[in-house]
């Protein structure tokens, strides 16, 4: 398998930081949700950036998700089980 590959399909993992903005604002036109501020989403980035549990730059390896897009989120939070970073 390419190390970039899914496993599921044939879409590479990699994201271009474009596809992660269009990624963020599609999610956010289908699901309106209170938003955490500018700073508090720059913070949240930072930890990810700094996780062991992040793969590709992108992708949280607890559940998946893009942190892009989770970080934005008000209502959500990181999903390590032991310790949630923020
Ligand atoms: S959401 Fe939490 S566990 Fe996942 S990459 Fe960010 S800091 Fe790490």
């Amino acid at each position: 398998m390419r190390e970039s590959g899914c496993k599921g399909c044939s879409a590479s993992v990699r994201l271009k930081q474009s596809e992660v903005d269009r990624i963020l604002a599609d999610y956010l036109r289908e699901n309106p949700a209170p938003l955490v501020s500018d700073v508090t989403y720059a913070d949240r980035l930072r930890v990810c950036r700094d996780c062991s549990q992040l793969q590709y730059g992108t992708t949280c390896s607890h559940c998946g998700c893009l942190v892009q897009v989770m970080a934005k989120l008000r209502d959500k939070h990181c999903p390590a089980p032991q310790a949630p970073a923020w």
